[in-house]
């Protein structure tokens, strides 16, 4: 891939084209998991676009995970002129039906993946540009997530950046930010399965 990769953290497959940098900031939407990975991207992202954050997460299925994921993501918007927008709650279960039992990785996640980046797709029409904090996770795979994004755009005639968030360090701003802002960090993905599999793995490992 070639494209803007910032010194210090992060990648996105962007260049401002000519003339570009001369009128205002092109409008991007930015599909956000939670705040931690937002944390990571929106320092670099906000020097060149104008950042809107898309909380559409419906594998998020608990209440209370899901305002505080939400309160937190608003937090961290403020702190950095971005506005939080969010986008429809949908039925994970539904789409998720069959796949109950898959591994985190596996098929079950890019179903997920699918959700939210249509969703996000669909919400983009208004904008320039839009892209995903999904692929800051380390733990996720930011080429499969990138093909769904892409397919999602051409769905709903938006126009999605590849990216990959997790290079260069973004990882580790990610944290360093949360540290510093004292953001909530969740220790599971999002979805009742994956917390299940987390509590399990907490469980063995005493
Ligand atoms: S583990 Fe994460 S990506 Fe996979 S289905 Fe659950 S919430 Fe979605």
């Amino acid at each position: 891939m070639s494209g803007y990769v910032h010194p210090e953290f992060g990648y996105i497959d962007y260049r401002p084209a000519d003339g570009e940098s001369r009128r205002e900031k092109p409008r991007l939407l930015l599909h956000c998991c939670c705040a931690p990975c937002a944390a990571g991207c929106i320092e670099r992202l906000r020097e060149l676009f104008e950042v809107t954050f898309y909380f559409c997460n419906p594998n998020i299925t608990d209440g209370s995970e899901y305002e505080k994921r939400l309160e937190e993501l608003k937090r961290l918007g403020k702190r950095f002129g971005a506005e939080t927008v969010e986008g429809s709650r949908g039925d994970f279960f539904a789409a998720v039906k069959g796949l109950e039992a898959e591994p985190e990785r596996g098929a079950r996640c890019a179903v997920c993946f699918a959700l939210r980046l249509n969703a996000a797709a669909e919400a983009a029409k208004g904008y320039d540009y839009f892209a995903t904090t999904l692929t800051l996770s380390p733990l996720k795979d930011a080429r499969l997530i990138n093909e769904i994004g892409l397919k999602a755009a051409e769905k709903f005639g938006s126009v999605y950046l590849r990216s990959d968030f997790k290079k260069g360090g973004g990882a580790l701003r990610s944290k360093a930010l949360s540290e510093e802002m004292k953001l909530y960090r969740q220790n599971y993905c999002g979805c009742v399965f994956s917390k299940k599999r987390c509590a399990e793995k907490e469980e063995t490992s005493r």
